[in-house]
C-alpha cells in the first residue's frame, strides 16, 4: 500500500483509533492533517511522532458538529496544502444511558458530533474531491450501527445513520471516482472503552470469539487498505473490524 503525495484528513486524530489511522496512512508517504476538538497536547504528541518518523502533517483544531468552524478549516486545509484525496470522518463520543432516562442533550450531543460531524467535513470535501475526480471517504462506524445495544440508542442511531448515509453516497459520487466506506469496529481498547466496569467488559468478552478487545491499529490497517489503490474498486461498503462478535 501506498500513499505518496496524497493529502487526509483524520477527525478526532489526537487519540485512540483516529491516532493510530494518522500514524498509519503517515507511515504509508500520506501528508496526514489531525483534527482534534480540545486535546492540544495529545494532537501536538501524534504530530510529533509523525514528524520523527520522517512523515509530514499539519493540525487544525475544529469542532466537526460546527458547521461554520469546518467549513472554515477545510478552507484553510485546502489553501495550505491544495488537495484533500483522503477524509476519515473518526471523531465520535458516547452518552450512555438507558433511552428512558436519556437527556435530550445527550441525544443531541451524540447526532450532532457523530453524525452531522461527519455531513459537515464530507461536504466540505465532495467539492475539491469532484474537481480533483478521485477521492476516498472513509467512516468509522461501529458494530453498534449493525446490531443495536441497550443502553446506546443515540449511539446506535448516530452509526447507523452514518451507514445510510456511507452507501447513498457512494451511489451518488462513483461516477466522480470517490469511494465511499465504512469501517465498523466491535471492542476497542482506547479513552472511549477503558471505564467500562470489568464485569461489563466480561460479558463483551465472552462474545467475542477471538477473546479480546480490538487495538486501534487494528482498525488503521482496514482504514488504510480502503484509502490505497488496492481498495479503489471498494465502494459502499463497511468492513466489520470486531474479532468475529458481528458477522455482517
Ligand atoms: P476516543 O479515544 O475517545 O477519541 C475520540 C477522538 O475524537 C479524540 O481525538 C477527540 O478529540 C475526538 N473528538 C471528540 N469529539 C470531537 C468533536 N466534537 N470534534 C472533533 N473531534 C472530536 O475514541 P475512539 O475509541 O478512538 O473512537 C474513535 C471512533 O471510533 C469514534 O467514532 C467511535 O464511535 C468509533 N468506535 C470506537 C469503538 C471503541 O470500542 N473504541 C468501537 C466502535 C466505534 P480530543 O482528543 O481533542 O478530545
Amino acid at each position: 500500500m501506498e500513499l505518496s503525495g496524497k493529502v487526509a484528513v483524520v477527525t478526532g486524530g489526537s487519540r485512540g483509533i483516529g491516532r493510530a489511522v494518522c500514524l498509519r496512512l503517515a507511515s504509508l508517504g500520506a501528508t496526514v492533517i489531525i483534527n482534534y476538538v480540545s486535546r492540544s497536547d495529545a494532537a501536538d504528541e501524534v504530530v510529533k511522532e509523525i514528524e520523527g518518523n520522517g512523515g509530514k502533517s499539519g493540525v487544525y483544531q475544529f469542532n466537526v458538529a460546527d458547521t461554520a468552524a469546518v467549513t472554515e478549516a477545510f478552507k484553510a486545509i485546502l489553501a495550505d496544502h491544495g488537495r484533500i484525496d483522503i477524509l476519515v470522518n473518526n471523531a465520535g463520543i458516547t452518552r450512555d444511558g438507558l433511552f428512558m432516562k436519556m437527556k435530550e442533550s445527550d441525544w443531541d450531543d451524540v447526532l450532532n458530533i457523530n453524525l452531522k460531524g461527519a455531513y459537515n467535513c464530507i461536504k466540505a470535501v465532495t467539492r475539491p474531491m469532484m474537481k480533483q475526480r478521485q477521492g476516498a471517504i472513509i467512516s468509522i462506524t461501529s458494530v453498534i450501527g449493525f446490531a443495536g445495544n441497550a443502553g446506546q440508542a443515540n449511539y446506535s442511531a448516530a452509526k447507523a445513520g452514518l451507514i445510510g448515509l456511507t452507501r447513498s453516497l457512494a451511489k451518488e459520487l462513483s461516477a466522480r471516482n470517490i469511494t465511499v466506506n465504512g469501517v465498523a469496529p466491535g471492542y476497542i481498547d482506547t479513552d472511549m472503552t477503558k471505564d467500562l466496569p470489568d464485569n461489563v467488559k466480561d460479558i463483551i468478552l465472552s462474545e467475542i470469539p477471538l477473546k479480546r478487545m480490538g487495538d486501534p491499529e487494528d482498525i488503521a490497517g482496514a482504514v488504510a487498505f480502503l484509502a490505497s489503490d488496492d481498495g479503489k474498486y471498494i465502494t459502499g461498503q463497511f468492513i466489520h473490524v470486531n474479532g468475529g462478535m458481528f458477522m455482517g
